[in-house]
C-alpha cells in the first residue's frame, strides 16, 4: 500500500521509534514498524507501544544502540531504552522444521508435548516472520523507508471489516501457543470488532490448553486485560469462552454456586470503576481488583474454616487468607508488590469497623487506609446495612475536624448503649476479629 492509499503517517510515530527506525536502516538492515503500532494507526486510535521488525539478529541490534537490553529466553527480544519508552525489536521470526532436524536445533526453538512452542528464536525473511504472527491486523509492515504498508495477510482488509482472524490454522496457531486465545478476546474488546467463526470456533474445545501456561506469564495477561479500560467487556467475554477459569478459578467456580448473588455484582463495580478510572486518567492498582475479585471466596473458606475447626476468628482469617492466595498463585503468579496491598485491603475491612478509643485515628494512619475506604464504599453500595453505615461513617469521620471526630467517635454504638448500661446489666463487648 503506497504512502498515499493509507493514514499511517510519521506525525503520529514516537521520535524514539522512528529513530530505532533510521538507525537500523543507516546500519544496512531492513526495519519495519510492525503490530499494534500500525494496526491502531490504521483505526486511528494512539498506538499504546511501537513495535519494530527487523532483519538484523538480537547481537546485530545491540551493535547498533547502546540504550539496548536483550531480553527474553522463549522470545529473545532487544529492548532499546529510552527513559520511560521502551522500543522493543525483534529479528523476524522463521518457520520450525517438525522433522529430525528439530533435536539439531533445539536450543533455538523448542515445542511441548502439547505442540506448544516453548521457544522460538529461529530466524527467517520477513514473509516468514509475518506467518509467525498470530492475527492478520497485527502482520502489517510500515517502512519509514518508502512509507509503503505492507500487507502480507489481507490485514487491512480485516481491519475493514472489524475481524479477528489469526493466520494458518487456528488449532495449530492456539496449540503453538494458547495465550491466543486471550489475545483474539483482548483485541476484539480494544478495538471493537469480532472474532471471525473460525478463529472463535477452537476456542471453547482448547480452551484448558491454558492451565499451561506458567503462571508468571498469565499475570502479564491479566494486566493486559484488566488494566485496560476495557476489564469488563473482557471478563464478560472470558467467561462466555470459558477461560475465567484459567485466571481466577476459585472466583468461577464460587460466581457457579450462586449462592453469593453480591459477588458479582461487587466484582462488576469494581471492573467498571478501574475502567472508568483509566479512562480518566486516573491511577489504579492491580491489587485493589485483585482483592475485589477474591472477597467473597475468601469469605466463603473463612465461614467454612469456622464450621470446620476450632480455629479463633483471626486465626481463620489468616489461614482462609494463606489457602486462597496459595490457590491463586498457581493460576497467575501476583507478585508480593501487589500481594501486600491485596492482604491491607482485606485487614482493614475488619480494622475499619473497629473504631473504639484510638483506633479509628490509627486507622486513617494506615498506609493503605484510602484503598480500604474505597473498598468499603464499593462493598456498602453492593451490601447495604452495616457495610453501608460504616462506610458514610468514615466518610464524615475522615473530613471532620476534631471537635467533629470526637462526636462521631461518642455516637458509636458501643458508647451509645452506655445509658442503657445503667439498667441492664453490663456485657463484655462481644471481639470479633474478622472482617464482616
Ligand atoms: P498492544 O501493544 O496494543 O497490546 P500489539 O498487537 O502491539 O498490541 P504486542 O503484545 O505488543 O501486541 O505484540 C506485538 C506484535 O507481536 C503483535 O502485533 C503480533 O504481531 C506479535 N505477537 C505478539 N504476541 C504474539 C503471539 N503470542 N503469537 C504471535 N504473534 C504475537
Ligand atoms: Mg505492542
Amino acid at each position: 500500500m503506497p504512502r498515499d492509499q493509507h493514514t499511517v503517517t510519521r506525525k503520529y510515530i514516537s521520535s524514539n521509534a522512528l529513530k530505532v527506525l533510521y538507525r537500523l536502516d543507516k546500519g544496512g538492515f531492513d526495519a519495519y514498524l510492525v503490530g499494534g503500532g500500525v494496526r491502531d494507526m490504521l483505526l486511528g486510535i494512539e498506538p499504546k507501544d511501537f513495535d519494530i521488525a527487523t532483519n538484523a539478529t538480537p547481537e546485530e541490534i545491540k551493535g547498533l544502540f547502546r540504550n539496548c537490553r536483550l531480553i527474553g529466553r522463549r522470545f529473545r527480544l532487544a529492548h532499546i531504552v529510552f527513559g520511560r519508552e521502551i522500543i522493543e525489536v525483534a529479528t523476524f521470526r522463521g518457520h520450525h522444521e517438525n522433522d529430525g532436524t528439530q533435536k539439531a536445533c533445539q536450543k533455538t526453538s523448542k515445542q511441548s508435548d502439547h505442540g506448544m512452542l516453548l521457544r522460538d528464536n529461529i530466524y527467517g525473511s520477513i514473509n516468514e516472520d509475518a506467518e509467525r504472527r498470530d492475527f492478520t491486523i497485527n502482520a502489517l509492515y510500515y517502512s519509514a523507508r518508502d512509507f509503503k504498508i505492507y500487507d502480507f495477510a489481507n490485514g487491512v482488509k480485516d481491519i475493514e471489516q472489524r475481524s479477528i482472524r489469526l493466520i494458518g490454522d487456528p488449532e495449530t496457531r492456539y496449540r503453538e501457543d494458547p495465550v491466543r486465545m486471550l489475545r483474539a478476546i483482548r483485541f476484539a474488546t480494544k478495538l471493537d470488532m469480532k472474532i471471525s467463526k473460525e478463529t472463535s470456533a477452537p476456542i471453547l474445545p482448547l480452551g484448558e490448553l491454558l492451565s499451561h501456561i506458567p503462571p508468571a506469564r498469565m499475570f502479564e495477561e491479566f494486566l493486559k486485560l484488566f488494566i485496560s479500560g476495557k476489564a469488563k467487556a473482557n471478563f464478560d467475554m472470558l467467561r462466555d469462552y470459558n477461560l475465567l477459569k484459567h485466571l481466577f478459578p476459585i472466583v468461577e467456580q464460587v460466581l457457579n454456586q450462586k449462592e453469593t448473588p453480591q459477588m458479582i455484582e461487587l466484582i462488576e463495580l469494581s471492573l467498571n470503576n478501574t475502567d472508568k478510572r483509566i479512562n480518566n486518567n486516573q491511577r489504579v492498582t492491580p491489587a485493589f481488583l485483585l482483592a475485589a475479585l477474591l472477597w467473597y471466596p475468601l469469605q466463603q473458606r473463612i465461614v467454612a474454616l469456622k464450621h470446620s475447626t476450632d480455629l479463633t476468628p483471626q486465626d481463620a482469617f489468616f489461614n482462609a487468607l494463606g489457602e486462597i492466595m496459595g490457590e491463586q498463585q498457581r493460576s497467575i503468579a501476583i507478585p508480593k508488590r501487589f500481594q501486600a496491598p491485596m492482604k491491607d485491603i482485606w485487614i482493614l475491612q475488619d480494622k475499619l469497623a473497629r473504631r473504639e478509643g484510638k483506633r479509628a485515628y490509627k486507622c486513617l494512619e494506615h498506609p493503605k487506609f484510602r484503598a480500604g475506604y474505597d473498598f468499603l464504599l464499593i462493598r456498602g453500595e453492593i451490601e447495604g446495612g452495616d457495610a453501608q453505615e460504616l462506610a458514610s461513617w468514615w466518610t464524615e469521620f475522615q473530613h471532620a475536624d476534631s471537635d467533629k471526630q470526637q462526636i462521631l467517635l461518642k455516637s458509636l454504638p458501643s458508647s451509645r448503649s452506655g445509658a442503657r448500661r445503667s439498667v441492664r446489666k453490663r456485657r463484655k463487648p462481644k471481639k470479633t476479629v474478622t472482617p464482616q
